[in-house]
């Protein structure tokens, strides 16, 4: 069976200015995402307009999914759902160096659904934007409760830091040392 993200616009293109809408469920798998922040067979939902300008198509809409990873400030499990935005156009001849090529009359959306997602899910994943992540010290779950620790001298951590860099990126510095 033809692949659904896969539209036969012969159509749209003889007639420039009508529309298609596509709605339908695929998968990361069905789209030949491979990508740990995404589970293979969960729904992606495709909402899509597709309008034919006299040059190709204007694709519009957005996709539905969710996302997976290890929230960065606790280390435990984090998920979200994911909107993203399509806005993308298909040209036979490209002209516009941000559009997709459109050949034959074929319109494969398979790619560009693929690219969004991977796109759009976040490199920085968090389990709640308030997540207060572990201690540095003890490794509490500050999300738990407050530790014993002290709380830690950020600033001073970040100048040490500097300094180091300042020493490596200027070797002239570190031979009059
Ligand atoms: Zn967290
Ligand atoms: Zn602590």
């Amino acid at each position: 069976m033809a692949h659904p993200l896969r539209v036969q616009v012969a159509e749209l293109l003889r007639r420039p200015g009508t529309e298609k809408h596509l709605d339908l469920d695929t998968t990361p798998a069905a789209v030949g995402l491979h990508d740990e922040r995404f589970r293979a067979d969960e729904p992606v939902r495709v909402h899509l307009r597709l309008e034919s300008l006299t040059d190709g198509i204007v694709v519009r809409g957005h996709l539905d999914s969710t996302w997976h990873g290890v929230c960065r400030r606790c280390a435990l499990p984090a998920s979200g759902p994911l909107r993203s935005e399509v806005d993308e156009r298909y040209q036979s001849v490209v002209t516009d160096p941000d559009a997709f090529e459109l050949t034959g009359d074929e319109l494969d959306l398979v790619p560009m659904v693929r690219e969004v997602l991977v796109l759009d899910a976040p490199v920085v994943p968090l389990c709640r934007d308030d997540c207060k992540g572990l201690c540095p010290h003890c490794g509490t779950d500050l999300n738990t409760g407050a530790c014993g620790c002290a709380p830690a001298p950020a600033d001073d951590r970040w100048a040490a830091l500097d300094g180091l860099r300042a020493q490596l990126d200027d070797p002239v510095t570190d031979d009059r040392r």
